[in-house]
């Protein structure tokens, strides 16, 4: 493989070295089989292993158990689940936390199945911060909030508390970043792109006796959790390769220390990035005001004016940064430092932030 980039993309994004390089074989030869992974049904013995493998590992990671935890893989991105978790949970009303884009479109979509409270917003401030004091209803069928918010750099540090109402979670650029206690949420939901593959699954975990007790039933049969539960996520013919992907991806977190040795790894090269963001608060302006809603993995910050963002943008593609503009909606600079983004990746950011600091400060 040539040298690769400091990849910093938001999404698709960096993937591990290895898991992309047993992947490339695995397109040109899966287990010996003469066959290609993208080329074999996925009713064989050596498919069923993958995605059942994938099930598996997945919850290990987790520290879930199968008998209380359901792992579905499906297609349509996060964005259908912004659909399906209303269009199957939703019968009153249910309570969401906007702080952000996605959580916006998030509660858009559950508004055409019922009642939607917003608990809390942080629009007030260009969604810059977390909410700290949550309206919530008590009813509600459940409560849902987007972890971390890819656009603009916050994250949920300690999750809120709900009671006894099912709090359901968008995930997708956290998704495995961290330890937490997971049996805390009925439901999780992952678009793999931002953490674990290539996009075409989303992964969504999900409590059985909550399915069980709580999903309508009189849904379209594909976008029915039911359906995917009961055959293992194969009712129909599943993304193939990117759950593939996926499980490598499970199983190299797996090898590495698993969720806790992923978080120390995350929490250092946050630090690297944010240290160098602090170091010269007057000319690196953190867009997020409160140290304890940072994100540790989409780093975001503006510079003294867009002049010095463009140019700081041209200087990091000339050393093989790339991916570093940040979203529209908040401007500047955002780094996507997610778990397959490599220690000396940031190491190589926060050197160049502090030489061009010098250099046009
Ligand atoms: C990227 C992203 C989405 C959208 O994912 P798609 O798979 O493109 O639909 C939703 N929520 C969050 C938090 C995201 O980062």
């Amino acid at each position: 493989m040539s040298t690769r980039a400091h990849n910093f993309n938001a999404g698709p994004s960096i993937l591990p070295v290895s898991v992309v390089e047993q992947t490339a074989k695995a397109i040109l030869d899966f287990n010996n089989s003469g066959m290609g992974i993208m080329e074999i049904s996925h009713r064989s013995k050596d498919f069923e292993k993958v995605i059942q493998e994938a099930q598996a590992d997945l919850l290990t990671l987790m520290g879930l158990s199968d008998k209380d935890y359901s792992v579905v893989f499906v297609g349509g991105g996060a964005s259908l689940q912004f659909s399906m978790v209303p269009m199957n949970f939703l019968r009153k009303k249910a309570d969401y936390v906007v702080t952000g884009e996605w959580a916006t479109k998030a509660a858009k979509e559950a508004k055409l199945f019922g009642e939607v409270k917003e608990a809390a917003s942080s629009k007030d401030k260009n969604f810059n911060y977390i909410p700290q004091n949550l309206a919530l209803s008590g009813d509600a069928d459940y409560v849902h909030i987007t972890t971390n918010n890819t656009l603009y750099g916050t994250r949920w540090n300690q999750m809120p508390n709900v009671g006894n109402v099912p709090l359901v979670a968008d995930m997708s650029s956290d998704f495995l970043s961290r330890e937490l206690d997971y049996s805390k949420f009925k439901l999780i939901y992952a678009g793999a792109q931002k953490n674990v593959g290539p996009a075409g699954v989303t992964v969504v975990v999900l409590h059985k006796g909550w399915a069980a007790e709580c999903a309508k039933d009189n849904l379209p049969t594909m976008l029915k959790y039911k359906t995917h539960m009961d055959n293992g996520s194969m009712f129909n013919t599943p993304p193939a390769l990117p759950v593939y992907v996926s499980g490598l991806t499970f199983k190299w977190l797996l090898k590495n220390g698993g969720l806790k040795a992923i978080e120390q790894t995350n929490n250092q090269k946050a630090a690297m990035v944010y240290g160098a963001i602090d170091a010269h608060p007057e000319f690196y302006k953190a867009t997020v005001t409160s140290k304890t809603d940072r994100s540790t993995m989409n780093v975001t910050w503006r510079l003294p004016s867009e002049a010095l963002e463009e140019k700081f943008l041209n200087e990091a593609k000339a050393r093989k940064m790339i991916g570093l503009k940040g979203h529209r909606a908040v401007g500047g600079i955002r780094a996507s430092i997610y778990n397959a983004c490599p220690v000396e990746s940031c190491q190589a950011l926060a050197q160049f932030m502090e030489e061009f600091y010098k250099a046009n400060k």
